[in-house]
């Protein structure tokens, strides 16, 4: 593997420059699409650049992938056609009998490939509370092969401590993997705190923009990148060019966008934390939040996610999200623009009533990915909200 081209400089100048060289025909400065799926050799075997066919590597990609090693603070990338074809070849590596000890508060996509897709090919998976370290080495068998975190976690951002679990999960020569969707390697880098592997759908905040599907695994291992660079050809779930320019289009202002998402979601936060018709505000970066210390540890900021309790239940966690304007209600998350949704009545409308309730998720939930608008707009629109939310 080659080393990562133009790695130099601190974060922000990493995430324009990365992995990037102006083309070596032309000069152009951005990366081009190369849209071609195969690639002229110049005596059989001998590929001119290392390219032969672009289910393998294309440039395009190859400029992401090193772009997006270097945020993570890592040795290689991989991009796939989505978070979910990245998990699909961090799972396919392992084999029947493997036992893997993940969150049982995952990304709802996650949950599932793991249960309808995998355990039926022989993998056994316990979920536990990842807030709890111990529930974690306690929940490690002599079978267990990896640990799959996600931090902070969907809609209650809960908080796993990446060091302390990747610590009891490597003496017990256990793999550690963290979905770092929610907080992005701005905010919050696995591999510096000893996981192995890095997880994330590019499709939220480092597309950025609501315009592309993608997924990536992350690490420093060359063993390990082998293995998955083997599992991404020969399963097929590699990303494609125009989507790999469009995440890197979006990484290049993440630091950007980032401070922005986390200053809006910190002001609004604080906003519903105040107001009577709120029950209870859930983000990390709330003293009120209850690993708040470990948020600013483990974290740089606190990430644009925010959910809030509504009094007065579905209807009026449904009414708040039918009110907002700019607030578009809509799954998803991490683009510029503002999005609401309603746990209770969408993402987790499947969970039986008493389930969902046991593991905090309250009728009146209400989860916003916070924008990069003006702040004083979204506060407007939330009040909008509120007063729907009130008549209810
Ligand atoms: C969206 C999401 C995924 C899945 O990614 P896709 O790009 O939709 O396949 C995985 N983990 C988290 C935390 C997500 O938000």
């Amino acid at each position: 593997m080659d080393t990562i081209r133009n790695n130099h400089g601190r974060f922000e100048t990493r995430a324009i420059h990365a992995g990037q060289v102006s083309d070596p025909n032309n000069g152009a400065v951005m990366t081009p699409v190369y849209l071609t799926s195969t690639f002229e050799q110049d005596a059989p075997a001998v590929p001119r650049q290392g390219y032969e066919y672009s289910r393998t590597t294309n440039p395009t990609r190859t400029a992401l992938e090193q772009n997006l090693a270097s945020l993570e603070s890592a040795a290689w990338g991989l991009a796939f056609a989505s978070g979910l074809g990245a998990t699909n070849a961090l799972l396919a590596r392992f084999s029947p009998g493997d036992h893997i000890v993940a969150g049982n508060d995952l990304y709802g996509g996650t949950y599932r490939i793991f249960t309808k897709v995998f355990e039926r090919m022989g993998l056994r998976f316990s979920f536990v509370d990842t807030r709890d370290p111990d529930a974690v080495a306690a929940a490690i068998e002599t079978d267990t092969a990896l640990v799959y975190l996600e931090t902070p976690t969907n809609p209650l951002l809960r908080l796993a401590d990446i060091g302390a679990i990747a610590a009891i999960a490597k003496q017990a020569g256990v793999l550690t993997a963290v979905d770092n969707t929610f907080a992005t390697p701005f905010l919050q880098r696995p591999l510096e705190l000893g996981a192995d592997i890095v997880l994330h759908s590019l499709t939220k905040y480092l597309g950025g923009h609501s315009d592309v599907v993608g997924g990536a695994l992350i690490g420093n291992d060359e063993g390990l990148r082998e293995e998955l660079a083997f599992l991404q050809n020969s399963a097929g779930g590699s990303g494609g060019p125009m989507d790999a320019f469009l995440v890197m289009r979006g990484t290049k202002t993440l630091a950007l966008r980032m401070e922005r998402h986390c200053e809006n979601a910190t002001e609004l936060a604080a906003y519903l934390e105040g107001h009577g018709q709120v029950e209870r505000v859930h983000y990390p970066g709330l003293k009120s939040h209850a690993q708040h210390a470990l948020a600013q540890r483990q974290m740089s900021s606190f990430g644009g996610m925010v959910s809030f309790e509504l009094k007065g239940g579905v209807a009026a966690g449904d009414a708040f999200a039918t009110a907002t304007e700019i607030f578009t209600l809509a799954e998803s998350l991490g683009g510029v623009e503002s999005l609401v949704e309603t746990p209770p009545s969408m993402t987790h409308a499947s969970i039986p009533v008493e389930v969902r309730r046991a593991a905090g998720l309250e009728d009146g939930l209400v989860r916003l990915s916070v924008g990069i608008e003006h702040v004083e707009d979204l506060r407007a629109d939330i009040d909008r909200g509120l007063a729907a939310a009130a008549r209810a």
